[in-house]
C-alpha cells in the first residue's frame, strides 16, 4: 500500500497538517499485533492439545489428525485477527476483538474434542501415576476461582485508574480555562490544545486553534528560540486582523509520557493603557491640561539638543499673572482655578501650533517658542501675550482684570541649557514686574549681575543687623521764623566695614522687599526714641515709616511698646508716612492712622507733591503736618510755577490747621522765600546736614550758646 503524504502550503508559509493523514507506523503495529495473536494462539493450542494428550482412560484413544490441523490453523488465524482488531482505534472494529477471541477458543476446543475417539477396553489398566478425578477437581476449582477473583480485582483497578485519569485531565482543563492567561499546549510549534482565554484573546475557536502553527498566532516571535522562563513582549495576530500587545512565556512540560511545550500568552492592553495614562498624568497639569513643569523640562531639553545639532534657536517666555492673588483671595479658590483655565485657553490661542505652553505651578506659565529666526518673533509674541492678558476675563458673570508680565530668554544667546534659560527668563520677568507690571522684558546679563548683587546685599544686611552696623543720623528741623531747632528727623545709615557709610536709598528698598524692614524699622524707632530722651523736652524726633511697616496691623502696639520701654512721651514722637500707603486700602489706612493718633504720636505726610498727592487725602486723613518735597524747592525762588505750588500747599495746610515743613532748603534765598510764605518749619542742608547723634547734641548746644 502506498501512502501519499499531502502537505498544504499556507500563504503565510506555514504548513498545515491535514487531520486525516495516515500514521506511517499503523501497519507495523497491526503486524506486531497479528504476530502477538499467533503466539497467543500457539500457546492456547499447545495448552489444549497437551491437556487432551494427558487423558488416561480404561480404553483406546484414536486421533483424527486432519481435524487437529484444521482447528489449529483456523484457531490461529482467528487469534491473530482478534488481537489486530482489539488494538484498532476505530471503536466498531475494536469491539470485534472479543467475539473473535471467543470464536478462536471455541474452534480450537470443538476441533480438538471432535478429533479424539475414545473406545472402552477393560484390558487397558489405568497407570499408577494417574491422578484421581476426585483429587484434581477441587484443586482446579480453587485455581479457577482464584483466577476469576484476580481478574475481577484487576478490572476494578483498571477502571478506577481510568476514571482517575479522566478526572485529572478534566481538572487540568478546568484549571487552564480559569487561567486569565491564554495557554496553548503545543507539539513542537503546532498547537494541540488551547484554553478559553486564548480563544477569547485570539477570537478563534478551540477547533480553529488546534493544529495552527504558533508563528501564525505570534508572527513576531520564534517560540522555539525563546529561552524557557524568559518573558518576551510581542504581538498576537487576532482573528479580526488586529494585533494585540502580549507577553509570552514558554515552558517545557511532561504531559503523560510526552514532552510538550506550554506557551502562556498574557494580554498587555490593560497594563499598557494604565502605563500610558500614568505617563499622561505625570506630565500634564491636572487643572489646565497643559504640559506640567516636568514635561516642559523634557521639551526644553529636547530643543536644547536640536539646538546643539542644527543651531536652531528658540525662546523661553515666562509669564506670571499680575493680580492673581487678588482674585484668589477675594473671589475664592474655585474662581482662581477657573481663571487659570481661561488663562491657559487664551494663551493657547495666542500661540502658533508648534509653540509649547505649560504651567509651571501657581499662576506661572512658560512658553517655548520656535521660529525665532525671524528676528523679533519672541518680542512680538511676548507683547501679544501681555496684550491678550490685559483684556478682562469673564468669571461667573464678573469682569476680572488680571494682566500678566512676561520675561523672555533666548537660546542660544541667553543660555542653552534648560535650567539656565528658565532662570534667565524668570529674571527678565522679575524685572518686568519691578518696572510696573503688564509688560515684557528680554533678559540681559546686567539683570543677573544686579540680582547677584542684591543677593549678597541681603545676606550682608542680615549680618549687619546682628553686628550692630546700623546707626542713626539726625537732621534738625528749625522753626521758620525763629530759626530754632524744634525737631530732628532720624535717618538711618549703614556703617559697612568695607563700603563705609551706605545711604538708605541703597538698602531700604531691598529691606522692604525681603521683610528685613520690620526688624530694622523697630530698631530705628527704639534707637531714635532712646536718643530723644536725652534731648531737651521741647525737641521732637521724627521717624520714617515704610509702607511695609504700615501694612502690619501690630504697628500701633509696637510703637506703644517702644514708647513705654524708652520712656519717651508719645507727643514727642512724629511718624513720617509717604503717600504710597494711602491708596492701598483707604478704610484700613484711616483705621491705622486713627489708632496711631490715639496712641498720642504725631503724623506727618512725607514727600508731599510727589506721586499721586491728592487734596482729598489731606482732608480725609488725620495728619498733623505736611512735608513739602524737596523737588519743588530746588528751583526756588526763580521758578514761578514751583513758587506757586509751594505757596498753595502752605496756604492749604494752614487752612486745614496743619503744620508745613519745607524739605531740601539748601540756600539762604530758598530759606528766605519759604519763611516769607509762612511755612512752619524748614529742613535742609542750609540749616544742617544729617548729623551723628553726638554731633546733633553739639549742634543743639552751639545753637543755645548763640541764642
Ligand atoms: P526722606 O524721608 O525724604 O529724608 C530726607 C532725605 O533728604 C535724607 O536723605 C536727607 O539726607 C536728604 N536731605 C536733607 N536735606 C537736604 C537738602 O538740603 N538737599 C538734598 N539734596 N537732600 C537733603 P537720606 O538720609 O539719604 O534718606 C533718604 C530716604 O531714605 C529718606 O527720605 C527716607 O525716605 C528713607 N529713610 C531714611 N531713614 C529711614 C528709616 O529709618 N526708615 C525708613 N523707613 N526710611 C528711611
Ligand atoms: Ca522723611
Ligand atoms: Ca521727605
Amino acid at each position: 500500500t502506498w501512502h501519499v503524504q499531502i502537505r498544504l502550503q499556507h500563504p503565510s508559509g506555514i504548513t498545515a497538517i491535514p487531520a486525516t493523514q495516515p500514521r506511517p507506523d499503523i501497519i507495523g503495529r497491526a503486524l506486531r499485533r497479528l504476530a502477538a495473536g499467533l503466539i497467543l494462539g500457539l500457546g492456547i493450542a499447545a495448552l489444549h492439545y497437551l491437556g487432551q494428550a494427558s487423558y488416561r482412560v480404561t480404553g483406546q484413544v484414536a486421533w483424527d489428525m486432519s481435524l487437529v490441523a484444521v482447528s489449529c490453523l483456523v484457531g490461529l488465524a482467528l487469534f491473530g485477527l482478534a488481537l489486530v482488531f482489539a488494538g484498532e482505534r476505530n471503536r466498531g472494529l475494536r469491539q470485534l476483538g472479543a467475539p473473535l477471541l471467543i470464536a478462536a477458543i471455541v474452534v480450537l476446543h470443538i476441533g480438538g474434542m471432535s478429533a479424539v475417539t475414545l473406545t472402552f477396553d477393560p484390558q487397558v489398566a489405568l497407570p499408577a501415576t494417574a491422578v484421581a478425578p476426585a483429587t484434581i477437581a477441587p484443586v482446579l476449582a480453587a485455581v479457577s476461582f482464584g483466577l476469576l477473583i484476580l481478574a475481577f480485582v484487576g478490572l476494578r483497578l483498571t477502571l478506577h485508574a481510568r476514571a482517575q485519569q479522566r478526572q485529572d485531565q478534566q481538572r487540568l482543563r478546568d484549571l487552564a480555562n480559569i487561567a486569565l492567561e491564554g495557554l496553548a499546549v503545543c507539539n513542537g510549534e503546532v498547537i494541540a490544545a488551547a484554553n478559553h482565554s486564548l480563544e477569547r484573546l485570539s477570537g478563534l475557536t478551540q477547533a480553529e486553534l488546534t493544529g495552527r502553527h504558533l508563528s501564525a498566532l505570534l508572527p513576531g516571535l520564534v517560540v522555539a528560540d525563546l529561552p524557557e522562563q524568559e518573558e518576551r513582549d510581542t504581538e498576537l495576530a487576532a482573528a479580526d486582523g488586529q494585533t494585540l500587545p502580549v507577553r509570552v512565556l514558554r515552558k517545557e512540560v511532561l504531559l503523560g509520557h510526552e514532552r510538550q511545550t506550554v506557551v502562556a500568552i498574557r494580554d498587555q492592553r490593560e497594563r499598557l493603557h494604565t502605563e500610558a495614562r500614568m505617563r499622561t498624568l505625570a506630565f500634564t497639569d491636572a487643572l489646565t491640561g497643559l504640559p506640567n513643569r516636568a514635561r516642559l523640562g523634557d521639551v526644553l531639553t529636547h530643543h536644547a539638543a536640536i539646538l546643539r545639532e542644527s543651531g536652531r534657536g528658540f525662546a523661553v517666555l515666562m509669564l506670571d499673572l499680575d493680580r492673581f492673588k487678588f482674585v484668589n483671595d477675594a473671589l475664592g479658590h474655585a474662581m482662581g482655578d477657573a481663571l487659570l483655565r481661561k488663562v491657559a485657553e487664551r494663551l493657547r490661542s495666542a500661540l502658533s501650533e508648534e509653540d509649547v505652553v505649560g504651567r509651571l505651578g501657581g499662576d506661572e506659565f512658560a512658553v517655548l517658542a520656535l521660529g525665532v529666526q525671524e528676528s523679533d518673533r519672541p518680542q512680538r509674541l511676548a507683547a501679544r501675550i501681555v496684550e491678550v492678558m490685559e483684556r478682562p476675563f469673564l468669571l461667573d458673570g464678573q469682569l476680572v482684570n488680571v494682566g500678566a508680565s512676561v520675561g523672555v530668554a533666548l537660546a542660544p544667546q541667553d543660555g542653552s541649557d534648560p535650567e539656565q534659560l528658565l532662570r534667565n527668563a524668570d529674571l527678565a520677568l522679575y524685572q518686568a514686574k519691578a518696572e510696573g507690571k503688564a509688560r515684557f522684558r528680554v533678559f540681559e546679563p546686567a539683570l543677573a549681575e544686579r540680582l547677584e548683587a542684591r543677593r549678597t546685599l541681603e545676606t550682608d544686611m542680615r549680618r549687619a543687623l546682628k553686628a550692630g552696623e546700623f546707626e542713626l543720623h539726625y537732621q534738625p528741623l528749625v522753626d521758620a521764623q525763629s530759626g530754632l531747632v524744634t525737631a530732628a528727623e532720624a535717618l538711618v545709615r549703614w556703617r559697612h566695614p568695607r563700603r563705609g557709610l551706605v545711604s538708605p536709598a541703597d538698602f531700604i528698598p531691598l529691606a522692604e522687599e525681603t521683610g528685613l524692614i520690620m526688624p530694622l524699622g523697630a530698631w530705628v524707632l527704639r534707637t531714635a526714641s532712646t536718643d530723644a530722651t536725652r534731648w531737651p523736652n521741647a525737641i521732637k524726633v521724627a521717624v520714617n515709616l515704610s509702607p511695609v511697616q504700615f501694612r502690619d496691623d501690630r504697628l500701633p502696639e509696637i510703637v506703644e511698646d517702644i514708647l513705654r520701654e524708652t520712656g519717651l512721651p508719645a507727643h514727642r514722637l512724629e511718624l513720617e508716612i509717604t503717600e504710597g500707603v494711602m491708596f492701598d486700602d483707604e478704610e484700613r489706612t484711616l483705621m491705622m492712622l486713627s489708632r496711631l493718633k490715639a496712641a498720642g504720636v504725631g503724623l506727618a505726610m512725607d514727600d508731599f507733591g510727589t506721586g499721586y498727592s491728592s487734596l482729598s487725602y489731606l482732608r480725609r486723613f488725620p495728619f498733623d503736618k505736611i512735608k513739602i518735597d524737596r523737588s519743588f524747592v530746588r528751583q526756588l525762588p526763580s521758578d514761578a510755577e514751583s513758587a506757586a505750588i509751594v505757596r498753595a500747599i502752605i496756604t492749604m495746610g494752614s487752612c486745614l490747621g496743619m503744620m508745613t515743613t519745607v524739605e531740601g532748603v539748601e540756600t539762604a534765598e530758598q530759606y528766605a522765600f519759604v519763611a516769607s510764605e509762612q511755612c512752619s518749619q524748614v529742613q535742609g542742608y542750609h540749616v544742617s546736614r544729617p548729623l551723628p547723634s553726638a554731633d546733633f547734641i553739639a549742634f543743639l548746644v552751639g545753637q543755645k550758646a548763640a541764642a
